[in-house]
């Protein structure tokens, strides 16, 4: 079984590694807003990808910290919602999940 600390670990790793790119996404829609573009359209559209995907390194950050949270409060690996032990399987494959596999369905 991974202990909790190495789950820690790889946790802020991940969340550590978000922030990087969220910071990079950000650098790269504030470069777009430059009024020189030939092909805005195209532009545009990539901008909805890069937002996209600022967003879900957000929510995915945002579950992480929540996760860290609950290691640091005795909680991790417990379902939030029926109290169950989360699988070592489902939090090697998401280890953030608040939720244990029923409760995520
Ligand atoms: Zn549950």
């Amino acid at each position: 079984m991974t202990s909790l600390k190495a789950r820690k670990t790889q946790l802020e790793a991940r969340l550590a590694d978000l922030k990087g790119r969220m910071a990079g996404i950000e650098a790269e829609l504030d470069s777009h807003n430059a009024p020189d573009w030939e092909d805005l359209a195209t532009e545009r559209e990539s901008d909805e990808v890069l937002e996209g995907m600022g967003l879900s390194a957000q929510q995915e950050s945002r579950m992480i910290t929540a996760a860290l949270q609950r290691i640091a409060d005795g909680t991790y690996g417990l379902c939030a919602k029926c109290g169950a032990e989360i699988g070592t399987a489902r939090l090697d494959a998401l280890p953030y999940t608040p939720f244990c596999r029923d409760c995520a369905m």
